[in-house]
């Protein structure tokens, strides 16, 4: 099962936004279903490659009901939506400068950091993942904290049970889906959720200091945030 990146969301909403005016606006007036059909078929082809027409036409369809003056705003002119792009992508390159500037310094989490920021401004400017490899190529390889002391345990794997992701953790968080440091463990016991990647408490930050301040954990999942 393939899920939607927050770029992959900002992506459909700036579509909607550029283009959904194209085909519901006067003199064309199409109907809301219409118009979903082909914002999916001709401006997110890329994005249903990926995840299957289906759920990109919903994903477009659900945007549209809770931005629905993307419908009814006057028509985009395509000036306009050069215009938005420009910016879109100019904010990107900037934040892509800062990110070298940091890589450069050996500084790899504010690069990453900027990276992200770069690709939630304009998800389609560039191929970021090419940018993450390069920085990540050059950290050093993590190491867990130190248990010994205490009475938790790492947990060895995570559950495997189709389709979850297995290990390492790929992100934490099933809405935030924040970068999680390559080699990042989760340490066993009853968390509310299975394993980082279906975690519903980083919206509050929820964490907790366990084991005489040892160890730093996520409440909702056990992710060993130290
Ligand atoms: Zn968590």
């Amino acid at each position: 099962m393939s899920f939607l990146t927050r770029a992959d969301r900002i992506t459909i909403a700036h579509v909607c936004q550029d283009w959904a005016t194209a085909y519901a606006a006067a003199p064309v007036n199409l109907p809301k279903s219409l118009t979903v059909r082909y914002l999916t078929d001709h401006h997110l082809r890329a994005l249903s490659a990926r995840h299957g027409r289906e759920m990109i036409s919903r994903a477009v369809a659900s945007h549209l009901d809770a931005h629905p003056k993307d419908l009814t705003a006057p028509r985009v002119s395509h000036r306009e939506r050069r215009t938005r792009q420009a910016e879109r992508d100019a904010t990107a390159a900037r934040y892509l400068k800062y990110a070298y500037h940091h890589y450069a310094a050996a500084e790899p989490y504010e690069a990453l950091a900027l990276i992200d920021r770069a690709e939630l401004a304009s998800p389609t400017y560039k191929d970021f993942s090419q940018y993450r490899r390069a920085i990540q190529k050059r950290m050093r390889p993590f190491a867990g904290t130190d248990l010994t002391r205490t009475s938790l345990r790492h947990r060895a794997l995570l559950p495997l049970a189709n389709p979850h992701p297995g290990p390492p953790v790929m992100h934490h968080g099933s809405h935030t889906q924040e970068w999680v440091y390559p080699g990042r463990l989760v340490i066993e016991g009853n968390w509310p959720a299975a394993i980082p990647e279906h975690c519903t408490a980083t919206d509050e930050g929820l964490t907790d200091w366990i084991a005489n301040r040892t160890v730093l954990v996520c409440t909702g999942c056990g992710l060993d945030c130290t």
